[in-house]
């Protein structure tokens, strides 16, 4: 009888001429999380103000020219301009900070949204994630399968008031197609692209944005419909990976701490993301995938207020 194999989990080798991806961090804003809601074994009265992470990735095509990507766009910095389903929360989160945000950081460092981006990839559609896409009036908006649907109909613990009319400009957006693994209350038909879902290292579902290995895109579903991490190739054997909010607290992909349940108003338990189990599902992927790449792969979420304080050199620079 043969022994049960373990499949290993890899990552695809290197291109004779391997296209890179170059990652620069950009401000998003800052805003103010309870520790009670985020991980377990909480102090009751502990709120830390986090940034709310973005980034820049810069990626040379075959014929040199330089393509821009930037993931998530961070807290808009006209907090009037939010939905009303958002009047109560955004108090919440006080203090909240909104400036500087994606487009200061890219015109002090002299690039033009209206000119130098061509992709806004969204991790998901939570307010501090959301930003001011009109400052990206010739970007293509690219977000996760479900996204659309959401914004009509909203999700669990995220009713459709909390999204404004119209979040994205929908000439523009592209939704990425459904995955088998997509959220279980998704019936929304994404329209037909040419990017498809193909598994990647030990997740089911990841697109290879250029074609070139250097940018993937991966399906992680659970935080809300449409979850979407970034894996981005920053040299032959060294990677990146923007976890958005897959965590909201560094000590959850550590193993420390677990989710946080809460009180749901309605005599039930709710954790921040939309679909408990999916989340929990996509976290341990996460974090064997981690665990197999060790300092191969550096990671950072959204909101790790460590790594922002430790990397500010890694932002992208204002222009001397
Ligand atoms: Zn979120």
């Amino acid at each position: 009888m043969s022994m049960p194999q373990t499949k290993a989990i890899q990552l695809p080798p290197p291109a004779e001429n391997q296209a890179l991806a170059k990652v620069f961090a950009l401000n998003g804003g800052f805003l103010t999380l309870p520790e009670r809601l985020f991980v377990t074994d909480a102090d009751p009265t502990k709120a830390v103000t986090v940034p709310s992470l973005c980034f820049l990735v810069e990626h040379k095509t075959a014929d040199t020219r330089t393509e821009r990507i930037v993931f998530d766009l961070g807290i808009k910095r006209n907090l009037t301009q939010y939905a009303d389903g958002m009047r109560h929360h955004i108090p919440a989160r006080q203090p909240i900070i909104t400036h500087p945000d994606t487009r200061a950081s890219l015109t002090d460092a002299g690039l033009d949204p209206e000119k130098d981006i061509d992709y806004v990839i969204l991790s998901h559609s939570h307010w501090d994630h959301v930003g001011t896409p009109s400052d990206y009036p010739n970007s293509q908006f690219i977000v996760g399968s479900g996204t659309l649907h959401m914004y009509k109909h909203g999700a669990p613990y995220y009713p459709s008031e909390m999204f404004e009319k119209e979040p994205l400009p929908l000439e523009r957006t592209r939704e990425l197609p459904p995955t088998s693994e997509s959220y279980s209350q998704n019936t929304f038909s994404a329209r037909q692209t040419e990017h498809k879902w193909q598994p990647l290292a030990n997740f089911p579902n990841a697109i290879d944005f250029f074609c070139d290995g250097s940018v993937y895109i991966i399906d992680t579903p659970g935080h809300l419909p449409g979850h979407l991490n970034l894996l981005l190739r920053v040299e032959k054997d060294k990677w990146i990976y923007l976890g958005g909010d897959c965590c909201h607290d560094t000590r959850i992909l550590t193993g420390e701490r677990d989710i946080a349940l809460y009180d749901d108003g309605h005599g039930g338990k709710r954790s921040v993301h939309s679909d408990l189990e999916s989340a929990k599902t996509t976290l341990a992927r996460i974090k064997a995938f981690l665990d197999t790449f060790g300092d191969s792969v550096e990671w950072i979420v959204a909101h790790d207020l460590n790594w922002a304080t430790q990397n500010q050199h890694r932002f992208l620079a204002p222009k001397q």
